[in-house]
């Protein structure tokens, strides 16, 4: 993976976002590989295919890219809120790439993979429907909520211009795949427990740690009346998954740092 951008594939635009977009394609098109399988190149899809940028001809995981100057914030703006909620439950949704690129220096500064796998109902947000004036009055968008993505999903394939190697990306991706079993609704809760478990910065917990968070799922899940059983459940559901182990008597370890 080359890290150098080609600025002059923009002298061709005018509009500064199509401009991002030709350069950042194109660098995605010659160093991108393939995180789910040890294909070393991606293909872009076919122009217009609704919300996917790229593909791998081996295992056909596609891939969106969104590109930007400056670092992304706390949530990320995506397309239709339905369309994205159709897709997720279809598990036909892209892996997301998020690419920040630094235009003096002309290179590509960061690049997070999230694995579609772990954008649940949890991450998705519901935008305002579009004011009556715009052109296309009454739309839902949505924004995927990155705080609500546990460290585990946002793999790194270069950090402040530096480069993560092939290997190191697919284990990561690999040690979390299960995670795709689970149904759209089911992965919803899992990882809301395990977004917890991780922002608690500690590799052993004990049960006791987990309940203290009682009350921002009661908030969250208002219709559920059984929180405690619902997380020792998850808790079960995350051993099964490879990402926690039980130690006996309400201890727990996570199995993998994020
Ligand atoms: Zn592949």
């Amino acid at each position: 993976m080359n890290i150098a951008l080609n600025l002059s594939l923009a002298d061709n635009y005018k509009s500064p976002a199509q401009q991002a977009r030709v350069v950042t394609e194109s660098w995605a098109q010659d160093n991108l590989y393939c995180a789910a399988c040890d294909s070393i190149r991606v293909e872009r899809t076919p122009n217009n295919t609704e919300g996917s940028d790229f593909y791998c001809g081996s295992c056909r995981s596609s891939y969106q890219l969104k590109a930007s100057k400056s670092d992304f914030g706390a949530r990320v703006v995506d397309g239709a809120y339905e369309a994205m909620l159709r897709s997720l439950r279809a598990k036909s949704s892209p892996h997301l790439l998020l690419l920040r690129y630094d235009v003096n220096s002309s290179c590509v500064r960061r690049l997070i993979l999230i694995p579609r796998h772990f954008i649940s109902s949890s991450s998705i947000e519901r935008r305002k429907p579009l004011a009556s004036h715009a052109r296309r009055a009454g739309w839902i968008g949505c924004y995927i909520n990155l705080e609500r993505v546990p460290d585990d999903g946002k793999i790194t394939l270069i950090d402040s211009g530096k480069v993560a190697t092939r290997r190191l990306v697919r284990e990561r991706f690999g040690k979390t795949s299960d995670l795709s079993r689970l149904s759209f609704s089911a992965r919803g809760w899992a990882l809301d427990v395990l977004t917890m478990i991780r922002g608690m910065r500690k590799m052993r917990f004990s049960l006791a740690d987990v309940y203290s968070y009682e009350q921002v799922f009661k908030e969250k899940y208002p219709g559920n009346r059984h929180i405690r059983p619902k997380i020792r459940q998850q808790l079960q559901v995350l051993r099964d998954m490879g990402l926690v182990d039980f130690l006996g008597t309400g201890q727990y370890h996570l199995r993998y740092s994020a």
